[in-house]
């Protein structure tokens, strides 16, 4: 726990908290990350926990405010002192690491890939008997597995896996349902999202899910996962024929500065099949041509994304952290995808 009596801290983090005649410990709140008051609860280590204290303008002395009154004082923030270390101990081992969610499919040779990638392979070329140590090759597509699409994968001067500054790849996320408009092959259209995030009012956001949607550097969620329910046919044939979006779904999104779109499917687009018409060749490749085209990162097979889903509770928020190796001049890469709830709620 830091000094409390240095009276400044790094970061957006505050600390007021001063000993003199006119000090009273009375407030358990930090200044949030985001320069906003948030309860104890979300202080997410002991480190950080950092007390602020109003300081009460000052009160008249009496006479016989004296040595004594001030050892009293010193004894009154010694014990809020001690308190607030236990609450600190007590949250923190509430908050993650303990609670992370996987979001990631393993990677086995039996890893479902996009039709025409190479597949997994992973072979030992040193093992414990013979060298002492065990060490393996991997072989790979840079889109296997649940990974993240770079804007290079369109676009040739589109940004590169080392050119992506770790900031992009974590931060809150919206994570929209809609298994209910989810169907083979089927095209999930923009009027249905914005139903799907009309309906939402788990979010903690004033106006609900819509308005939640922004720039980051105003206080709002620019990562969009679509639960699509698809990850449950992982390692089927059904997997390849998971439902699509249309490219106002892609355009509205970038429109409103969202950063990063996510599924729990193969592709946000449909994958082509041998036996595909021309009606389901049209725009093939919306989603990634509009998206990769503004900058934005697209995330493919996501799993679990219902485990992230509030459920009735207005104070809750969802992160994600969804970083790829820094492969250099890489179009994508596979993800070791995670993600936590804070909850807000007191
Ligand atoms: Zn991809």
């Amino acid at each position: 726990m830091h000094s409390i009596w240095e009276g400044r801290a790094a970061g957006d983090f505050m600390s007021t908290m001063m000993v003199n005649d006119s000090v009273f410990a009375c407030i358990y709140l930090c200044e949030g990350p985001r320069g906003r008051i948030t309860p104890l609860s979300r202080v997410l280590s002991p480190d950080l926990l950092l007390l602020r204290t109003d300081q009460v303008t000052s009160k008249p002395r009496c006479r016989c405010h004296s040595y004594l009154g001030r050892v009293v004082q010193l004894f009154i923030s010694a014990t809020y002192l001690r308190l607030f270390h236990v609450l600190s101990v007590h949250f923190s081992t509430q908050m993650p690491p303990n609670s992370l969610i996987d979001l990631s499919h393993p990677l086995t040779p039996h890893t479902p890939v996009y039709p025409g990638d190479p597949s997994f392979t992973m072979h030992r070329i040193c093992s414990i008997p013979t060298h002492g140590y065990t060490v393996h090759t991997l072989s790979l597509g840079t889109h296997t597995g649940t990974h993240v699409d770079a804007p290079f994968h369109f676009f040739e001067q589109g940004e590169k896996l080392h050119e992506l500054p770790l900031e992009r790849f974590v931060g809150r996320a919206l994570v929209v349902d809609v298994r209910h408009l989810a169907r083979e092959r089927g095209r999930i259209e923009w009027d249905d999202v914005q139903e799907c995030l009309g309906r939402d009012t788990t979010c903690s956001s004033a106006g609900g899910a819509l308005a939640s949607l922004g720039a980051r550097s105003e206080g709002k969620i620019d990562i969009v996962l679509f639960w699509t329910g698809w990850d449950e046919w992982w390692g089927e044939q059904k997997y390849f024929e998971h439902p699509c979006f249309g490219r106002e779904v892609a355009e509205e999104l970038a429109g409103m500065s969202v950063r990063v779109v996510g599924v729990d499917a193969l592709s946000p687009d449909k994958t082509g099949l041998v036996q595909d018409g021309v009606e389901e060749r049209r725009d093939p490749f919306a989603m990634h041509e509009v998206l990769l085209g503004r900058g934005c990162l697209i995330y493919e097979n996501l799993t679990n994304l219902g485990a992230l889903v509030c459920k009735g509770c207005a104070g809750e928020e969802v992160w994600v952290s969804l970083v790829p190796m820094n492969v250099h001049g890489a179009d994508g890469g596979p993800v070791r995808a995670y993600g936590w709830k804070e909850t807000l709620c007191t």
